[in-house]
């Protein structure tokens, strides 16, 4: 049924622009992993027949999609951050998408209200707390991560990264930019060690002794307790969920963009519409220990054991319109000298 529906989908388009017959498939340029996207486009294969191409990127997604143009074989743009999600859309390289079933999947919050980009799951910046040297309660706001009490204690990695300078961003959206600035130097005077590596070499390091107190996102923990080499280092800390003093825990995205080129427009959207059901939802819930975003759908229960927690209100937008100013004190500060 599904599949009949496709092709119908796929004929009326065909006859409506006389597009040249174009084989069953949709065309993805993707951020994240081969190890999450592959079952995620295998299920939606299954279930639909469409065949999905995935180039895996590391860098330069914008350049590439803006230099190939009209040209470009990419339907789809997928990628983790609010900002990145909005670069993108800024670069004039997508085009908007109104589905109901989108619309009934992803919370408004979650969604750009023209349509150019849509969240696919959520996670939460959270503190990975030394079991052994830091005691319950002691730190519960990103407000204390500044404390001089934490001098030595804190690693993370660069302030430039796109998940601390989203961090920073909401950091200046509740405080104002100069009092941002006054909590960054004060993150980086208590800083065990210059900002290096990826979130879970920073829990490795509390497991090794370095530091006590480490800046992280929530599903990194899962991806920890699956692996033989880190579980140690997963089982060294207690995940806390901060909050800022006067709103709820940091969360960001990951998110789904359909090209401005999309030469498989109607394929690209149903897989758009796929990825934000329930059987795609549980898929990014129990292979990456991510929040779905559907209303309804429950996280892993592993992610749950974690505990709950109030996600800040700060609008996503609200944030990524902050990320040069966050970038810019990120750099004032020095904060990765
Ligand atoms: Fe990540």
């Amino acid at each position: 049924m599904t599949k009949a529906l496709s092709t119908s989908i796929f004929a009326f388009a065909a006859a409506a622009v006389a597009a040249p017959a174009m084989a069953d498939e949709v065309n993805v340029y993707s951020y994240r992993q081969p190890e999450l996207i592959k079952p995620l486009t295998d299920a939606f294969t299954e279930e639909t027949g469409i065949k999905v191409n995935v180039a895996y990127l590391k860098k330069g997604m914008v350049e590439r999609l803006q230099a190939e143009g009209d040209r470009s074989p990419a339907d789809l743009v997928l990628t983790v951050d609010i900002s990145r999600l909005n670069a993108v859309v800024e670069a004039g390289v997508t085009q908007p998408v109104i589905s109901d079933v989108i619309a009934a999947n992803v919370p408004e919050a979650y969604r750009d209200p023209e349509g150019h980009w849509f969240g696919l799951t959520t996670r939460a910046r959270i503190v990975y707390a030394s079991k052994d040297r830091v005691a319950e309660g002691e730190v519960t706001t990103y407000e204390d991560l500044a404390d001089p009490k934490w001098e030595g204690r804190i690693c993370t990695r660069s302030g430039t990264h796109a998940y601390n300078v989203a961090l920073t961003s909401a950091v200046i959206e509740h405080h104002g930019e100069a009092e941002a600035k006054t909590w960054l130097e004060g993150v980086k005077n208590n800083l065990a060690r210059k900002p290096q590596g990826n979130d879970r070499a920073q829990v490795k390091a509390i497991w090794a002794g370095e530091c006590d107190l480490a800046v992280g996102n929530t599903y990194y923990m899962g991806k920890m307790l699956k692996d033989t080499e880190q579980q140690a280092w997963a089982d060294s800390v207690n995940i806390v969920f901060p909050t800022f003093e006067d709103g709820g825990t940091h969360v960001n995205i990951s998110g789904i963009a359909l090209t401005k080129a999309a030469p498989n427009k109607e394929n690209a959207i149903k897989m758009m519409e796929f990825l934000t059901g329930s059987k795609a939802q549980e898929v990014y819930a129990s292979a990456n220990f991510e929040y779905p975003i559907a209303p309804g759908m429950e996280a892993d229960p592993l992610v749950q054991s974690w505990g709950e927690f109030t996600a800040d209100d700060v609008n996503l937008m609200t944030l990524a319109g902050h990320r040069a100013e966050a970038l810019k004190l990120v750099e004032e500060v020095d904060f990765d000298g």
